[in-house]
């Protein structure tokens, strides 16, 4: 592998399946298909990596990934102190020893994909590291040096994949952090100190067991992307909508019925609902009572201008006459009383996100062609752009569906 301290780097096109750091890949790797959407956190992510490039030279860089390694081999100690970037992914280590603290200036570290349970208490020694890839190991919280939190520059912790079943306190101590990867653990409670990570930027804990997060998620002023899909959240707080800076929020695949009122203030550039009961209870629930004989008499009276006065009818019946509403879709001329149809139209607003939207209109035969008996417009299905125009006219509607 090695021949009198003489090192030589691994071909890229191993890396193959390191999916979250594709901007260092040379080759595509063989299954790789272009990403069907850009995310804030990769922008974010790769601006990040993008900042430290000046560190990545090739003469400072030392690459053993994929070399059967069960610890750091002598030769690399010997020159610690030149190497800046330092990629030991896919071996065999189960510990990060004390020698980590002679690669004084180390300023990237990535080991994932190895079997590391232990970090030494030395790693905290290392004050110029800014990037911590720590990807798919077995650390649990008591893995985590006491003092990590000391850490002085570190700004991107990526500790996805492994065994975490709280958040290490330490974490929520590293000031300069501005990116945290804690997704596909079994975090089942997020510590009210992450409020304390003012300069953060990216929060992922997507994959985990979280019931709830708390409050203080609302003080990360610097948060521009919160993922906390595919979690058991049932509900979030109220403070979410402070994040000023939130540009994408993940809630997909949880148990949420309901969204703080509150968010629909925030400025999202990306928000992800899908398979949450918010979405699929609404779905469900929507039912026709076919309309009385005297709502049917008073669609027509409305609808043919039929003349009526005081004297005609009783007050009751004028009453609710007057209490007639338009049906929504601007393609119908309908008039509906007590009985509308309530359809769930998903909408791509603003072309970044899928809103549930809920419509009342006047028949069944309103929802899938936009025509009804009493209209004599052409047939044509009605778009998402249709939709969207009724935005304003249901303005309330839609909270209704979307904040429960
Ligand atoms: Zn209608």
């Amino acid at each position: 592998m090695a021949e009198g301290g003489k090192t030589y780097l691994y071909p890229r096109n191993k890396r193959d399946d390191d999916d979250n750091d594709s901007s260092r890949n040379n080759q595509l790797p063989k299954s790789w298909s272009p990403p069907s959407t850009t995310t804030t956190t990769d922008v974010h992510y790769s601006t990040l990596l993008a900042e430290m490039e000046p560190y990545f030279h090739r003469e400072n860089t030392e690459d053993f990934s994929y070399a059967d390694l069960d610890c750091i081999p002598a030769f690399l100690l010997e020159r610690a102190h030149e190497v800046i970037n330092l990629h030991l992914e896919y071996n065999l280590l189960n510990q990060l020893s004390t020698e980590l603290g002679t690669f004084k200036n180390l300023v990237h570290l990535d080991v994932s994909n190895n079997r590391i349970s232990k970090i030494s208490d030395e790693i905290c020694k290392l004050n110029y590291l800014r990037s911590f890839i720590c990807r798919n190991n077995n650390l649990k919280v008591e893995s985590i040096p006491k003092d990590f939190g000391l850490m002085k520059s570190l700004m991107l912790l990526n500790v996805s994949g492994n065994s975490f079943n709280e958040v290490p306190v330490q974490f929520t101590e590293i000031s300069t952090l501005r990116s945290l990867y804690l997704g596909a653990n079994l975090i089942v409670n997020v510590p009210k100190e992450i409020g304390d990570l003012k300069r953060l930027e990216i929060l992922y804990l997507g994959g985990n067991r979280l019931k709830s997060i708390p409050a203080e998620v609302g003080s990360m002023n610097s948060l521009v992307s919160l993922v906390l899909s595919d979690n058991q959240l049932a509900q979030l707080p109220n403070s979410l909508a402070r994040l000023k800076n939130l540009q994408s929020l993940s809630l997909h695949n949880n148990r949420l019925s309901t969204l703080p009122p509150e968010l629909i203030h925030l400025n999202l550039i990306e928000l992800s609902l899908r398979n949450n009961p918010l979405v699929v209870r609404f779905v469900q629930d929507l039912t026709y009572e076919p309309p009385s004989l005297k709502e049917l008499s008073g669609r027509i009276i409305k609808i043919k201008n039929i003349s009526y006065g005081r004297f005609d009818l009783p007050a009751n019946l004028i009453d609710y006459l007057n209490s007639g509403s338009q049906c929504v879709n601007p393609k119908c001329k309908g008039v509906y009383f007590s009985s509308c149809i309530e359809h769930i139209k998903f909408v791509d607003f603003c072309g970044k996100y899928r809103l549930p939207l809920l419509q009342y209109l006047c028949s069944p035969k309103c929802t899938s062609t936009p025509l009804v008996p009493y209209s004599s417009e052409e047939s044509d299905d009605s778009t998402d752009e249709d939709a969207l125009k009724l935005l304003p006219v249901v303005s309330k509607k839609i909270q209704k569906v979307l904040l429960g």
